[in-house]
């Protein structure tokens, strides 16, 4: 079975990564699309298409090795990573989604509207967890990154090791205005 999930991952962070390890144990392959993938350079979405790209796929080969170690899956499971531009008109952006991605018989989501639109487009959709949504959340570590506090233990390595790369944390506090 192949399914879909979509984040816009600004940044990819730990409560994704959980998400991400429960999907994986239950699919033969997974298409995760990159939403608002236009969008960069802003407090909501500080982060390009391609560094959130960059930030899923070394999330996933990491967490695919240590599924495969862990025994929790038995072999690797086939990921692709596809940036999807949004469209400003909710009732057409199932079928968008379906024209720029491979096929796939359901959908793993939180996001009430991403779940309200494939169930009325017919599209099965399983609700996935949430795991400690106070800190594991994008807009919380974005505040972090911004007001100086502890943002890296929210956040897998080598999403750190990405984020300092592209100078992120200076981006996101030059959009703020704040000094770094
Ligand atoms: P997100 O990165 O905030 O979340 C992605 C998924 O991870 C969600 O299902 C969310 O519930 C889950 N998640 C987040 N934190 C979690 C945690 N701590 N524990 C467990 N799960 C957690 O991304 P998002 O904003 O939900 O992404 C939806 C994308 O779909 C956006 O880019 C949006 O613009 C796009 N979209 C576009 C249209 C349109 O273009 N008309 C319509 C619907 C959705």
């Amino acid at each position: 079975m192949r399914a879909f999930f979509i984040g816009r991952f600004q940044p990819c962070h730990l409560g994704h990564v959980e998400v991400l390890r429960d999907v994986l144990k239950e699919v033969d392959e997974l298409i995760i699309g990159i939403g608002s993938a236009q969008e960069s350079h802003t407090l909501e979405n500080p982060f390009t298409a391609g560094e959130r790209m960059l930030m899923v796929s070394t999330v996933i080969d990491e967490l695919i090795e240590d599924m495969l170690k862990r025994g929790e899956i038995d072999r690797r499971k086939k990921v692709y990573v596809v940036p999807l531009e949004d469209i400003y008109r909710n009732s057409l952006w199932v079928s968008h989604v379906l024209s720029m991605v491979p096929s796939f018989e359901v959908v793993y989501s939180n996001n009430p509207l991403v779940i309200r639109l494939f169930r009325e487009a017919g599209i099965e959709v399983r609700k996935t967890k949430l795991y400690k949504r106070v800190d594991y959340q994008g807009t919380e570590i974005r505040k972090k990154m911004i007001e100086g506090d502890e943002w890296k233990k929210c956040v897998p390595d080598c999403v750190v090791r990405i984020v300092e790369e592209v100078g992120g944390v200076e981006r996101i506090r030059e959009i703020a205005n704040r000094d770094v």
